[in-house]
């Protein structure tokens, strides 16, 4: 028998991450917290505890609900606790590489949840290498470890900002020891971070629906090159480093993070009908009915269809319980992968001229099969439009997309496109409208993956150098 990958053609986030502060049940706060995290990492997931003294830890692979039994929260007891949910791709899957990640060094007992990617730590760990520094994980996020057990600052918080001020690249950071919690945001900012509190607790979290979850209040969001430390005397925020001009991940809005999430100080929900009601505008369509791809897709289509009156159809019904693999019969299935998690509505569809609403265009193979689905189930026609513009370059700020070459628009026009997923008609939206959607009046946010220019060194570099070579 033969397991599969899914192929669901989407850029994923690397990471959740959450860190909880002065509660009797932190382990179970930081449980409830990666429960809503989920949908950042699906691959392993951690926790980390302290009463004080020594730090206890469960992690494992799978889901959160698999690994954090009652006789595994029971293993981790104490007020203050950090979490972490990751998503990896296949080669890296292991439990060596799951997070928080544990040290015992010069500096102390320490644990470290990362979402995020440092741009220069494989150089980093080459030289570290080269002078005689073991490693234990292939994670970039080992490398931090290693500089602070290097600094010669005295106190972890100066240790960290010594490490830091050496690295490049997206962390948004929760460490903790036994006599105090530290959370952090690079100074570009790329990856979300919010603080929030409930009752003398303080609670920090990728997304703001953990906060929901558990009933606690959203205060705001660490900000870019601040270090929260959270101990015994309180709350102290140290800017660690210094300005850099804002780079807040637009695809948080377009499709990672959760449509309740505030993040960037804005509701993500909002975003994203602002996106389906703007594509409306600027990609209108000869359609009778609006369909999204549920589930990203739907808040995109549901502005799409206010804006141009065109009634709204839940003409795809998505399987939520399907895994990231499968066992594929023998006898071959067409589409197979995609049938699993998507099924059309007949009834609803048939003699209908379609506009199919999705947030996104990778490799273009999904899209394809959900045309052809579509057509199938009797759509008269299938007119895509796209939440955001052509993806043409790959991130290299934490999230896992695939190669240039495999981005089916960084080497096609949308034309080609069109032909190739087989659609009556297709329109993205533009990059001008994207940035209004998300409110980035002054050029606040990467739109790397979009324009191709990275901005930090290295990493232009290398795109540069690359694209000689091409
Ligand atoms: S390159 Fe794209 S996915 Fe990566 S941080 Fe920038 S906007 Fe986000």
């Amino acid at each position: 028998m033969k397991r599969v990958f899914i192929d669901d053609d989407h850029f994923h986030d690397h990471c959740g991450i959450v860190g909880v502060y002065g509660h009797p049940e932190a382990s179970k706060l930081a449980y409830l917290g990666l429960y809503a995290l989920q949908h950042r990492g699906q691959e392993s997931a951690g926790i980390v505890s302290t009463a004080g003294q020594r730090l206890e830890v469960v992690k494992g692979m799978g889901l959160v609900q698999d690994i954090f039994t009652s006789e595994a929260l029971a293993r981790l007891p104490g007020h203050a606790a950090i979490g972490h949910t990751r998503y990896s791709t296949a080669g890296d899957s292991s439990p060596l590489n799951a997070q928080p990640i544990l040290v015992d060094c010069n500096k102390g007992h320490l644990a470290l949840g990362h979402n995020g990617n440092l741009t220069n730590a494989r150089e980093w760990r080459r030289r570290l290498e080269h002078r005689g520094s073991i490693f234990q994980t292939n994670s970039d996020t080992e490398v931090i470890f290693h500089l602070v057990a290097r600094s010669a600052a005295r106190h972890l918080a100066g240790a960290l900002a010594d490490a830091l001020n050496q690295l490049e690249g997206a962390y948004s950071l929760v460490l903790l020891s036994p006599d105090e919690l530290l959370a952090i945001r690079d100074p570009r900012g790329f990856r979300p971070l919010a603080l929030g509190r409930l009752g003398e607790a303080w609670i920090v979290a990728s997304e703001t629906c953990a906060f929901d979850l558990l009933d606690a209040e959203y205060v705001r969001d660490i900000e870019p090159g601040e270090m929260l430390r959270i101990g015994p005397g309180g709350l102290e925020s140290i800017h660690f480093a210094p300005e850099k001009p804002h780079q807040y991940c637009i695809f948080e809005h377009v499709y990672f993070s959760r449509p309740d999430s505030i993040v960037f100080g804005r509701q993500v929900n909002h975003s994203r009908e602002m996106l389906g009601r703007l594509l409306a505008r600027e990609q209108p369509a000869p359609a009778d009915i609006v369909v999204p791809v549920p589930d990203s897709g739907v808040p995109a289509a549901i502005g799409y269809s206010l804006e141009s009156g065109i009634p709204f159809r839940m003409g795809l019904i998505r399987n939520h319980y399907v895994g990231r693999t499968f066992i594929e019969p023998e006898q071959s299935i067409r589409d197979f992968g995609v049938k699993l998690k998507l099924n059309p509505v007949r009834e609803l569809l048939e003699g209908k001229r379609v506009a199919l609403v999705d947030d996104s265009i990778v490799r273009g193979t999904t899209s394809r099969k959900i045309v052809r689905m579509l057509r199938e189930a009797g759509a008269a026609e299938v007119h895509m439009r796209v939440s955001c513009p052509p993806t043409i370059s790959p991130c290299y700020y934490g999230i896992d997309t695939p190669t240039r070459d495999e981005l089916i628009a960084s080497r096609h026009s949308i034309d080609e496109i069109r032909a190739f997923v087989g659609a009556d008609s297709l329109g993205y939206l533009s990059l001008e409208s994207l940035r209004r959607a998300v409110g980035d009046g002054e050029g606040q946010f990467c739109t790397s993956c979009y324009t191709g220019h990275y901005p930090t060194e290295l990493v232009q570099l290398e795109v540069a150098v690359e694209r000689q070579s091409h």
